[in-house]
């Protein structure tokens, strides 16, 4: 869940809500027999509070829903009712903490058919960690040789954990190249994200992000990013783009919740500079939250 970079402190001071109160640490959720445990119906989303802000928290919660409801559970509360628990939950610790935010849902129970899950049995935990916000980042990047499933052949409505082992060896691959994380293609061949953020290019003064096909998020940060850029005056477009745009690109940028906005480096062999429009995305990104600007 990290932008690429290539460390990122564990969380630590870890709490958790389940089953109504809060719990110190890593509390045990999942039962042996649960559907989530054997055939991995569980859906997560991550959302960070920092400088005392908790930008698009609501955007995070609503999407922890919609993912349960794709995963075909029924949420145990709506939307605001895990913002609630969310707010509550920061509120345990001190107000310019950094933190990530982890609802999470799954089915204790399969339906009659054995496989699928039983869709009122849906279980609700939110767990929340101290984690630095990183730094602007310096990434270097190359071309995963795994792909994003397309929609029929994956649950990729949802934001789901079972999708995240194929994330998970994009990136060990990525790393024994020596590089920090890795471009997904899909079907198509077009560039679809990272194994862990969204992935942004500028060409000529022209900022472009894949168009959302249904093979990868469309993440928050990005669609928050891409207005905050056309409001300070960019041209920003979504396209079908390949390797090959990137590979011709004058900046890459990446968005996601853990590190907001981090700089591409290095793309392959090619060294770059981290652009001055990524810098200009994280400065609008920390402005309309309303956290205090880095230093
Ligand atoms: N793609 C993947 C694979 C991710 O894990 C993330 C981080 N959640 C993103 C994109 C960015 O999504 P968001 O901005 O909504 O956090």
């Amino acid at each position: 869940m990290t932008e690429g970079e290539t460390r990122m402190t564990i969380g630590t001071d870890i709490r958790t809500w389940f089953e109504g109160e809060w719990h110190d640490g890593n509390p045990p959720i999942l039962g042996a027999a649960d559907h989530a445990t054997w055939l991995g119906s569980l859906i997560f989303d991550g959302a960070r509070a920092f400088g005392g802000v908790a930008p698009d928290l609501d955007r995070h919660c609503a999407r922890t829903v919609a993912s349960a409801r794709a995963m075909g559970m029924e949420p145990p509360m709506d939307a605001d009712g895990v913002l609630a628990i969310a707010k509550e939950g920061i509120a345990l610790y001190p107000e310019d903490a950094e933190l990530y935010i982890r609802p999470m849902m799954w089915a204790r129970d399969s339906a009659a058919n054995l496989i699928s899950p039983a869709a009122e049995s849906c279980a609700f935990a939110l767990c929340i960690e101290a984690m630095p916000l990183p730094p602007m980042g310096a990434i270097a990047l190359t071309v995963s040789p795994f792909r994003r499933p397309r929609p029929d052949t994956a649950l990729t409505e949802a934001k789901a954990a079972c999708l995240y082992p194929n994330n998970g060896r994009m990136l060990t691959e990525a790393r024994s190249r020596g590089f920090d994380n890795a471009l997904s293609l899909d079907d198509w061949d077009h560039v679809a994200e990272t194994a862990t953020s969204n992935v942004f290019l500028v060409r000529d003064g022209v900022v472009r992000t894949p168009r959302p096909n249904g093979t990868f998020l469309n993440g928050i940060t990005r669609q928050r990013v891409m207005v905050l850029l056309a409001e300070d005056g960019m041209t920003v477009e979504e396209a079908s783009l390949t390797t090959a745009d990137f590979a011709n690109a004058d900046e890459i940028f990446l968005t996601g919740n853990a590190a907001k906005v981090t700089a591409v480096k290095r793309f392959e062999d090619r060294e770059m500079q981290p652009g001055p429009v990524a810098k200009r995305a994280r400065e609008l990104y920390w402005h309309w939250a309303g956290a205090p600007a880095e230093a």
